[in-house]
């Protein structure tokens, strides 16, 4: 085993306050003290800003990264990378994002609770109550709706599954084609209107980039079901807000449930919060959890410090 003194440090680079910072900074040390000495940028001196080979990074500011100039790769406490993306050169550090199979299950399970809240017309019902209104409506079965994945990466592929474990027609979509058991898999623009004209609810699991920005707008909703359903999981700016706004006003959509914003949190003026027809949560369908997280990166680092190398990372040109 390394002696303590002589174990590499590893900088903590991240712009979280308080509760969440104060996580990070006991879990992490005790997570890796057997691999690095985990100090947090501001604790740094700067032959240690020199030697640093690897970060770990939570919403870094970039400025701080780029003082780490011999830098070889981040670690991502997030599965979303879209702003280090945007915020690091190309031609900087690899972006190793988390991919944490707990997270994926965790995602799995927010969709098919959020699914089932529409399948099962729940905020019908809960609108009913208020108005002290008596209303059965048709209940359709599981096998008799089709639920549309966008996205069928480490948790669109574990939220279809669960779907289709459950009953649900599910038919996903990706950037390069797919083969998957119990699922209808299409890729490619024709994919994408195939996927658009099928389902009865359509779940967003796809990164942000400069492909999916704004790729559902009026025109992509046009072509969407009467009364489709909608569940943003992703990133709040793959989804036009004016033009979902105009969809639910017509009853084009019939609800939306939306766990992610453009600006979070969501501003008390914005339109949504008094949406009857929109669930807004605080983004919480699928949040790191500190335990895990902390096991994975501790992996990442291990390999890395005994191997030399580094884990899959983000492919620059696609983004993600
Ligand atoms: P991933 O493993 O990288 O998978 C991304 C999927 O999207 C892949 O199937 C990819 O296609 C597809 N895709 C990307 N660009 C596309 C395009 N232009 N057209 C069609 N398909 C495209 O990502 P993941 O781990 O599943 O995570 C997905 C996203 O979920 C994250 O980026 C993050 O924004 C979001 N997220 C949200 C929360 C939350 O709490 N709300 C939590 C975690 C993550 P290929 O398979 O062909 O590459």
């Amino acid at each position: 085993m390394t002696a303590p003194d002589t174990l590499p440090v590893i900088p903590f680079v991240s712009e979280a306050e308080g509760g969440e910072r104060r996580a990070w900074q006991s879990a992490l040390p005790e997570a890796l003290s057997r691999i690095g000495i985990v100090k947090p940028f501001e604790e740094l001196t700067a032959a240690e800003k020199d030697t640093a080979r690897v970060a770990i990074v939570a919403n870094p500011d970039p400025t701080k990264v780029a003082e780490l100039k011999n830098l070889e790769w981040v670690q991502s406490l997030w599965a979303g990378v879209e702003r280090l993306a945007a915020d690091l050169p190309v031609d900087g550090p690899q972006i190793v994002r988390l991919m944490d199979p707990q997270m994926a299950d965790t995602m799995s399970e927010a969709v098919l609770a959020w699914t089932l809240y529409l399948h099962r017309d729940m905020p019908i019902y809960a609108a009913q109550q208020k108005r002290k209104h008596w209303q059965q409506r048709e209940l359709k079965l599981p096998s008799e709706q089709t639920i549309g994945v966008l996205g069928l990466g480490k948790l669109g592929q574990a939220a279809a599954q669960r779907l289709a474990d459950n009953g649900f027609n599910v038919i996903g979509w990706s950037r390069s084609p797919k083969s998957i058991d119990n699922l209808d898999c299409q890729s490619g623009p024709d994919g994408f209107d195939i996927v658009l004209k099928m389902a009865d609810i359509l779940v967003l699991l796809m990164p942000l980039t400069s492909e999916t920005r704004g790729l559902i707008g009026s025109k992509e909703l046009q072509k969407c079901r009467k009364s489709v359903k909608l569940i943003n999981f992703a990133r709040g700016p793959i989804l036009q807000d004016a033009a979902l706004l105009e969809a639910l006003e017509s009853g084009q959509v019939e609800h939306a449930v939306l766990d992610v914003f453009d600006e979070e949190p969501l501003p008390e003026d914005h339109p949504y919060w008094d949406q009857e027809n929109v669930t807004v949560l605080p983004h919480i369908s699928a949040p790191t959890i500190t335990s895990t997280a902390c096991t994975i990166v501790a992996s990442n680092l291990k390999i890395y410090f005994e191997t030399g190398t580094i884990p899959k990372s983000v492919d620059r040109m696609k983004g993600y």
